[in-house]
């Protein structure tokens, strides 16, 4: 017999996590999470949480303001007043559920600078903030006897059925069912649509490409962040990230002779908005000839840089590279996805029932470049809010009766060929990294559209591979196909 529940989140993210916490102990929730629960982009947050906690010396005008600026006025206003005026008291929430954000002396949370913003606005644990606000929401979560825990489980169909949802799961090679009168995805980001990023293996898009499968509107996919300095490792899927705030604290980015050179492109020099600085990256490379690149903060007292930096500096270590004595090698990454599916205010989609949250979702607070530490703010302001929404719907309209469960698949089919992930992510390296390529659009969209329909009708066994697969050519091909017909850009 098929489970059914009130509530399905696929994602255990920040978003999923503090979506599930919001439902009250009568209404049934299941979350899952294609890899072990601790496994996102979350789990990977450095620097922090943006909001206005102190009003003696910040307001939200001034942080409504950095996000405009940031985002190139490309924003929707009224979803930035939502997150900027609503976020403070969520944060507050993670501070009362148990999240260890740093103190100062006065037992006031401690609040950082960081690029873009006009105040010291950023809360933080350490540099792995994402970590403890994870920890501490799973910690919740399992806590709450109305919820259950999916892990391992990838979500691979999402059918609509009157009065809600079937999905289609699989579990080691376990194919199953569940059905749901709501759906929250929260499946976080794209990154390994790319060779070079700093997102978690988990960031294939699969919400996105599902949503749109079910006909979603998706929106400004290929309004994505590249960061200027992700460690340029020899293995090239893990590149983690080396901290805004590590140039904050005066290191300086070096070319393969050594010399500084942010300068020759724009006047802020190493402390230049991201997107400026990658920018600046990449023209230096083809002037140069080369990727080789360096953040130097040897300059530091190294006490202070493993104080400040605990995590960066072992991660660092770990590569073989003593921060405190040797320059870091780095390259831009793509780092976030600022467009998605899209959503309204009360994160519902344009599927009635489907809901979306956090980095898979597009509420236009980010316009065409996120401010810093704006994104978890968002997951928490966005996926709070669909969890109010669907308590009050719940609430009116009582449990109603699910649709039939569609026909299942046996999952049997043709073995995936080797190498097309890899394909994918050379086409969109190539065709649209940091500085946009427009000659090659038409023939990279080709070639990708040619691989969806193929992953689409070819009838390929169903393996985690295969479905990270159709995800990945799936948004490719919307990302390329947005920029062929010159939206963004
Ligand atoms: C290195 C790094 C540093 C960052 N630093 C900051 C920062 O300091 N401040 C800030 O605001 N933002 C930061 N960000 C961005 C921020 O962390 C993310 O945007 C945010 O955490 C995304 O949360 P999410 O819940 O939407 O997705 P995620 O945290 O990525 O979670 C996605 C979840 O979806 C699940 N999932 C995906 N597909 C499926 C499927 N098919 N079936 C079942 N489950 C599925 C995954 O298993 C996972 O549980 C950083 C990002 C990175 C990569």
């Amino acid at each position: 017999m098929n489970k059914e529940y009130d509530v399905v989140i696929i994602g255990a993210g920040v978003a999923g996590l503090y979506a599930a916490l919001q439902f009250s102990g009568d209404v049934n929730v299941l979350m899952i999470s294609k890899r072990e629960l601790t496994l996102s982009n979350s789990s990977l947050a450095q620097g922090g949480v943006a909001a206005v906690l102190d009003k003696d010396h910040d307001n939200f005008k001034l942080h409504i303001a950095d996000t405009l600026i940031a985002g190139k006025f490309k924003n929707n206003l009224s979803a930035v007043e939502k997150l900027v005026s609503e976020g403070p008291s969520d944060v507050m929430r993670l501070k009362d559920i148990g999240v260890d954000f740093d103190k100062e002396k006065s037992g006031e949370l401690s609040k950082t600078l960081e690029a873009g913003h006009s105040r010291n606005r950023i809360v933080h644990h350490k540099d792995s903030t994402g970590k403890a606000i994870v920890d501490t929401l799973i910690e919740n979560v399992k806590a709450k006897p109305n919820i259950s825990i999916k892990e391992n489980t990838y979500v691979f169909e999402l059918d609509k059925v009157e009065n809600g949802f079937w999905l289609g799961l699989l579990s080691g090679t376990e194919i199953s069912q569940v059905g749901a009168r709501f759906v929250l995805i929260a499946t976080g980001g794209i990154g390994r649509v790319y060779q070079y990023t700093t997102n978690s293996a988990v960031a294939t898009g699969d919400g996105i490409a599902l949503a749109h499968m079910l006909g979603a509107e998706i929106k400004h996919l290929s309004r994505i962040q590249f960061h200027p300095t992700a460690f340029a490792a020899e293995n090239e899927r893990e590149r983690f990230l080396i901290s805004e705030a590590v140039r904050g604290e005066g290191a300086v980015y070096l070319n393969c002779k050594g010399e500084r050179f942010a300068f020759k492109y724009d006047e802020r020099g190493e402390l230049a908005p991201r997107d400026v600085v990658s920018d600046a990256v990449i023209r230096e490379s083809i002037a140069t000839g080369s990727e080789k690149f360096y953040l130097d903060i040897t300059h530091k007292d190294p006490e202070f840089i493993k104080q400040r930096f605990p995590m960066i500096y072992s991660r660092c270590l770990e590569e073989g590279v003593d921060m405190t004595k040797d320059k870091i090698p780095v390259f831009p990454c793509q780092h976030y996805l600022m467009g998605g599916i899209q959503i309204g205010a009360n994160a519902q989609t344009t599927v009635e029932g489907l809901y979306a949250a956090g980095e898979c979702s597009h509420t236009g607070v980010h316009g065409a470049n996120r401010l810093a530490s704006n994104s978890l703010l968002e997951a928490l302001v966005y996926s709070r809010s669909a969890a109010e929404n669907m308590s009050e719907k719940l609430k009116k309209s009582g449990k109603k009766p699910l649709g039939a469960a569609p026909k299942l698949t046996d999952g049997k089919g043709r073995e995936l060929p080797k190498g097309i992930r890899t394909e994918i992510r050379k086409i969109m390296q190539d065709t649209y990294f940091v500085l946009p390529k427009p000659e090659k659009y038409q023939e990279s969209y080709t070639e990708v559209d040619k691989i969806v329909n193929d992953l689409i009708t070819g009838n390929y066994e169903l393996t985690p591979d295969f479905i990270e697969a159709r995800s990945i050519a799936i948004v490719a091909g919307i990302i390329l196909g947005e920029l062929k017909e010159g939206i963004n850009l």
